[in-house]
């Protein structure tokens, strides 16, 4: 397991890291950087395979408690295992939306059925989730939800649209936030159920995105069934359990993602210096700044982990989808002309340039975070809701 006892941090990160670097290897080798926003279509099935490779040697959901299966490490050794799993080049998780978000949320709210049917189907990546938040009329405004589901018998039926629901189309399982009770308006009377992908009442269609890829979805439910039992929480009360959702969404992963952030960084600085673009001043400027707002990112970043302070996990969400965002932009000021053609397909940069455009937008948009700051931290006037 991931948390031998009397094992020291350092013990722990020499140990992950010598795992990665031997198992990374053979039917694995190439995975290596595979997947990610944008690129979910990379080697799909080999990266399935390699989640159950590290589930079988009890390295996935280390950060779950051990008596729901997981591997019960330290927040510090959940940050050492996403630094180095970001440091080896190890591929982006399939499973992410049930290890990161689904599974914390059965843990803290689920029953024991629940947890006991769902967890480790989720640990060993047997079954995949998604998550039906989105519809074209509730985004940043969730509790405007207008999908419906009403006890019928034994059973919940489901109808209404889901959007940007990503990987739906390759999800087994959907954690659905649908109003339950007739007549409710905004976060009350919803509630929080586990959706079986795989009926007749469910019909997923894919969204191109401006990558030429499709990793997210429209949704639709039309008398899409699921047991009774399948409301984590109380019925009526989902509002509560969606937000813990969400809390769970800026976790521990978001140290690995800046060790990607600096290996991306590293490899436009190469390119930059090889192709004599950092000679022009504007570049060298760009990157400079790149580098040291990384290092205040990671700061923040290591600094909102141990905080419950509000604001924090705002801040951050803002500080790393801006700084990514204007990676892709630099990127193209570093490609000069050859960033405008697709030769014959988009290329990694380009790619980056277009998805990074979403970064602001998903886990909250930063108009979304930035009213957060202003009325819960600074104490400005709230803006005037429905
Ligand atoms: C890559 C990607 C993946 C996603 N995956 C999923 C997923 O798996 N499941 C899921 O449920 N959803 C997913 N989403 C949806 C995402 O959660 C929403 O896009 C996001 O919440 C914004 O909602 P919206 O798109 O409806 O935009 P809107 O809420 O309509 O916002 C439109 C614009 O108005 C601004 N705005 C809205 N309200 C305010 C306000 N009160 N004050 C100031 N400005 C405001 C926003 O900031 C934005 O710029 C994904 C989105 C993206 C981009």
């Amino acid at each position: 397991m991931a948390t031998a006892s009397g094992e020291t941090d350092a013990e722990f990160r020499a140990r992950i890291h010598d795992w990665l670097a031997t198992n990374l290897s053979g039917e694995f080798a190439g995975l290596r950087g595979a997947g990610g926003p944008g690129r979910e279509h990379e080697f799909f099935d080999e990266r399935v395979a390699w989640e159950r490779h590290l589930a079988a040697a009890g390295l996935n959901c280390i950060g779950w408690p051990a008596e729901n299966g997981g591997g019960g490490a330290s927040i510090a050794q959940q940050v050492i295992f996403h630094e180095e799993y970001a440091r080896a080049g190890a591929p982006a998780k399939v499973s992410h939306l049930g290890q990161e978000l689904l599974g914390p949320t059965l843990i803290s709210f689920g029953s024991d059925e629940q947890k006991t049917r769902f967890l480790p189907a989720i640990r060993d990546v047997r079954e995949l989730w998604c998550q039906g938040y989105s519809e074209p009329g509730a985004g940043s405004d969730l509790a405007n939800v207008s999908t419906t589901a009403r006890l019928e018998g034994d059973e919940w039926v489901i109808s209404g649209q889901k959007v940007w629901t990503s990987l739906a189309h390759v999800a087994d399982w959907c954690f659905v936030v649908a109003r339950t009770e007739p007549g409710s308006a905004r976060h009350k009377g919803l509630s929080y159920l586990l959706v079986p992908m795989d009926q007749p009442g469910v019909e997923v269609r894919p969204i191109v995105q401006l990558t030429g890829t499709s990793e997210f979805n429209e949704v639709f439910f039309d008398g899409a069934r699921t047991a009774a039992a399948n409301v984590v929480g109380e019925p009526g009360q989902g509002w509560r359990v969606a937000m813990g959702t969400l809390a769970f969404e800026r976790g521990v992963a978001t140290l690995g993602q800046q060790i990607g952030f600096r290996r991306e960084l590293q490899t436009l600085t190469d390119l930059a210096l090889d192709t004599g673009a950092a000679d022009r001043p504007e570049v060298a400027d760009a990157l400079r700044r790149a580098w040291t707002e990384l290092d205040v990112m990671r700061a923040h970043a290591l600094r909102a982990l141990g905080s419950a302070e509000t604001g924090t996990a705002e801040v951050a969400k803002l500080l790393w989808a801006n700084w990514h965002r204007r990676l892709g932009e630099i990127a193209m000021t570093v490609r000069g002309a050859a960033g405008l053609l697709a030769d014959p397909e988009l290329d990694e940069w380009q790619r980056l340039y277009l998805f990074t455009r979403a970064d602001t937008i998903y886990g909250g948009s930063n108009e979304i975070q930035r009213n957060i700051i202003a009325e819960r931290v600074l104490g400005l006037p709230r803006e005037a809701r429905p």
